[in-house]
């Protein structure tokens, strides 16, 4: 894999697909994570003396639909993060609102060696994530060599992350991966081929839908699997259990059933259930088998956590995706944080991966980030590397 380290940049247009996807709340930055996170890359590139060009997505963006088409061009706009990496930088960042045409090229034209550009939002090309032919071309257009690192992408083939390097590669330009690419799949690939056993994953969130390749496949590779949050109920339903009205995805208890057999997954023992989500007057922890009418499933309980702290002490190599519990809510977030903390103890002692939003959400906001081996910053692309053997598509076009 041809890295940073190997280009040679100085005085060239260096086009950056990074992932500045952040979380936005009325058109400011929630977490810079993404944009801190950008910053080895960029800074390297400026210091070698590039002209800089920055593109990203952020958000969704629906072009079915005129109105949508409207809101989400309004909301999901990248010149907040301009704003933010000019102050991380401390340097001058100019926001291109064009995400091609004279103006466009009229600004890259008047760039110096070490001057930083931003794209708007790539997602506000309807070619983008049809890896449009076109579109790939004339952003290909705007560079002498591309540096790929956007690892929360990575899993998409789209104009920015796919057709640009294609066509760049071909034209016999230089294309590499960033330092964070590279430390992602260095990380990754850990977890994809394991060093040392026992392995274990550990997997919740909200649906088995979401997860079916990916407990496919880590069935091939761990040891054990401990499994939490929501998805928990739907194999509990398929072995009999009666779950109240947890959510259960009764099209999937064939499956579940079928993953079960392995003998290497573990449910929880006992379950935190309350009779509402929004307002409840019970919340009481019971036997996961036996969650009464009118009960909701919503954290794994404490037997459980004494279970699964126990198998975690055990483990050489971890892969966590999914919350335990509504880690959101003061009252389900047991589960969760003493995953978090009983990983955290392994600091020094096994190797321990998160890879998924919301877990990685999580594990910052109980403050146990900085204990785990890794913690990517891509929730998709980090399962759906583990699902292809540690092959993207966004990473294999560099290759
Ligand atoms: P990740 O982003 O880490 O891959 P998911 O998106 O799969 O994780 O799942 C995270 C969501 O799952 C959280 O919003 C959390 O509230 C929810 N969740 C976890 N357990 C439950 C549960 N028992 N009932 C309802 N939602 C749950
Ligand atoms: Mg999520």
């Amino acid at each position: 894999m041809k890295t940073i380290r190997d280009l040679q940049v100085t005085g060239k247009r260096v086009l950056v697909r990074c992932d500045f996807n952040v979380p936005l709340k009325d058109g400011e930055i929630r977490d810079d994570n993404r944009i801190v996170q950008a910053l080895p890359t960029i800074k390297e590139l400026i210091e070698k003396g590039a002209k800089v060009i920055l593109m990203s997505h952020l958000g969704k963006v629906d072009h079915k639909d005129p109105i949508k088409l409207a809101e989400g061009l309004k909301k999901n706009t990248l010149a907040p993060v301009a704003v933010r990496l000019s102050e991380l930088l401390k340097k001058e960042v100019t926001f291109s609102n064009d995400t091609r045409g004279e103006n466009l090229t009229s600004l890259v034209n008047k760039m110096k060696d070490g001057d930083v550009l931003l794209i708007q939002n790539t997602r506000f090309e309807k070619g983008e994530t049809k890896n449009d032919a076109e579109l790939s071309r004339a952003w290909a257009d705007l560079a002498d060599a591309f540096v790929m690192d956007a690892f929360g992408s990575a899993h998409r083939a789209h104009a920015s992350t796919y057709g640009v390097p294609e066509i760049l590669k071909a034209e016999g330009k230089e294309v590499a991966v960033g330092y964070l690419v590279e430390k992602e799949v260095v990380n990754l690939s850990k977890v994809v081929e394991c060093q040392e056993r026992p392995y274990l994953a550990i997997l919740g969130g909200f649906k088995v839908s979401d997860k079916i390749k990916v407990i496919n496949s880590l069935l091939k590779k761990c040891d054990k699997i401990l499994i939490g949050g929501a998805m928990a109920y739907t194999f509990v339903k398929a072995l009999g259990g009666n779950v109240g009205t947890s959510p259960v995805e009764m099209d999937q208890l064939d499956y579940a059933r079928e993953m079960f057999a392995s003998g290497k997954i573990l449910l929880p023992v006992d379950t935190i259930c309350a009779n509402d989500f929004d307002n409840p007057t019970e919340v009481k922890t019971v036997d996961t088998k036996e969650i009464p009418e009118g009960f909701e499933g919503l954290d794994i309980g404490p037997k459980t956590i004494e279970l699964y702290k126990s198998e975690i002490a055990k483990a050489k190599t971890i892969f966590w995706n999914g919350p335990m519990g509504v880690f959101e809510k003061d009252a389900y977030q047991a589960g969760t944080i003493a995953v978090c903390k009983a990983c955290a103890e392994l600091k020094g002692k096994a190797f321990t991966v998160i890879g998924g939003g919301d877990s990685a959400a999580a594990c910052k906001q109980f403050g146990y980030n900085n204990d785990f081996s890794h913690v990517s910053t891509g929730g998709g692309a980090s399962l759906e590397m583990i699902e292809n053997d540690g092959h993207l598509p966004g990473i294999d076009v560099i290759g």
